[in-house]
C-alpha cells in the first residue's frame, strides 16, 4: 500500500515534531488535538523550527510554505478517516491511549496500521483495544523528532511481519535510522538502557560520591554523550523519568528500577526540570538541588 497521508494524534512536543518531519519528507499530514489553541501552538512551533532552517539557508521560504500547506489540523478524530497510517502521540497515559486506539479502530480503513509513540508502555495492551492487533506497533521517535535520527519499531505480541516491514520502509522514507524491537519490553532498547543509567547517576549523587555537575561532566567527556544524565532529565522532565521508573519497577517487579528517594523528594517539591524552572539544577542560577 502506498502511504501518502499520515494521521498524527496529539500535537504536543512529539506530535508537532512528527507532523513536521512527515511534511518535510513530502507526506500529507492530518494533525489532531483536542483544542484549537493546542493546534495553533503546534503550528507556531513548526513554523519557528522551519524559520530557523530558512535563516540558516537550509530551505527556502517557498519550501517552508509548501511544507506548512501539507499539514491539515483538526480537533475531530473523524477527519483521520482517509489517512494511510496513524502515529499516536497523546500523553503517556495507558487508559487514554487505549481509548484513542479503540476510537481510531472504528474510523480508519481496515488495512491501516496504527502506531504509538509511547516511550515505555505495552504495545500488546494498546493493540488489544482494537480489532486489528496485527496492524498495531510501536513507532518510537526521539525528541526533537525532526532531528533525532533513530526510530524504534516495536512489535506487540500479535504484530505481523507485514506491519513491521511497512513501518521500516516508512521510517526510511522519513530519513531515519531504524531498529526492530522484537519483543514488547518496557522501555524498548534505548529507555531500557537509559533509565538504569539515570538511577545509577542519582544514587551516586545521593551517596555524595560526586556533584551533579561533575557526574554530568564525567559522562559527557568520559562516554562522549552530548548531555549528562542530570541535564538530560531536566530537559526531558524529571516527572516523566519518575513515571517510567515506576512503570519499569511494576512491570519487572524488580527493585533495581525503583525511583530513588531523591527523585521522590523532587516530585513532591515540584522540581520537574527546565519546564518548572528547577530540577536537578536551578535554572535561575543553575544551582544544584543536593549539595556535596
Ligand atoms: P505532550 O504533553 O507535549 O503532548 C501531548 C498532547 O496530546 C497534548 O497536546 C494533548 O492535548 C494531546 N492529547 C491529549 N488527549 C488527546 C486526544 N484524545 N486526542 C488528541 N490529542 C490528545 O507530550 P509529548 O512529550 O509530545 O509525548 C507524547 C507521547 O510521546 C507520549 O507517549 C510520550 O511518552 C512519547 N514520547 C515523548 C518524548 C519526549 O521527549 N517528550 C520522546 C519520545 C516519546
Amino acid at each position: 500500500m502506498m502511504i501518502k497521508t499520515i494521521g498524527v494524534v496529539g500535537a504536543g512536543s512529539m506530535g508537532a515534531g512528527i507532523a513536521n518531519l512527515a511534511a518535510l519528507n513530502g507526506f500529507n499530514v492530518v494533525l489532531r488535538d483536542i483544542k484549537d489553541s493546542y493546534l495553533e501552538g503546534a503550528m507556531a512551533r513548526i513554523n519557528k523550527f522551519m524559520s530557523k532552517s530558512v535563516e540558516r539557508g537550509k530551505m527556502t521560504e517557498e519550501q517552508k510554505q509548501e511544507t506548512l500547506s501539507r499539514i491539515q489540523t483538526t480537533t475531530k478524530l473523524e477527519d483521520l478517516k482517509d489517512v494511510d497510517v496513524v502515529i499516536e502521540a497523546v500523553l503517556e497515559d495507558l487508559d487514554l491511549k487505549k481509548e484513542v486506539f479503540s476510537q481510531l479502530d472504528e474510523i480508519v480503513r481496515e488495512d491501516v496500521i496504527i502506531t504509538t509513540n509511547t516511550s515505555s508502555m505495552s504495545i500488546t495492551e494498546i493493540a488489544a483495544a482494537t480489532k486489528r492487533p496485527d496492524r498495531v506497533a510501536g513507532m518510537h521517535f526521539f525528541n526533537p523528532a525532526q532531528l533525532m535520527k533513530l526510530v524504534e519499531i516495536v512489535r506487540g505480541y500479535e504484530t505481523s511481519d507485514d506491519t513491521v516491514s511497512t513501518l521500516k520502509a516508512l521510517s526510511v522514507q522519513l530519513k531515519k535510522e531504524v531498529v526492530e524491537v522484537k519483543k514488547d519490553t518496557p522501555g524498548f532498547i534505548v529507555n531500557r538502557i537509559m533509565i538504569p543509567q539515570f538511577i545509577e547517576a542519582i544514587r551516586l549523587l545521593e551517596e555524595g560520591v560526586a556533584s551533579a555537575e561533575d557526574i554530568d561532566k564525567a559522562v559527557k567527556f568520559g562516554l562522549n554523550y552530548p548531555m549528562g544524565p542530570f541535564e538530560l532529565q531536566d530537559y526531558a522532565g524529571v516527572d516523566i523519568g519518575y513515571h517510567v521508573m515506576e512503570y519499569f519497577n511494576n512491570e519487572f517487579n524488580d527493585p533495581r528500577f525503583a525511583p530513588p528517594l531523591l527523585m521522590k523528594q523532587m516530585m513532591r517539591a515540584g522540581r520537574f526540570g527546565k519546564k518548572s524552572g528547577a530540577g536537578f539544577y536551578d535554572y535561575e542560577e543553575k544551582k544544584e538541588l543536593v549539595k556535596k
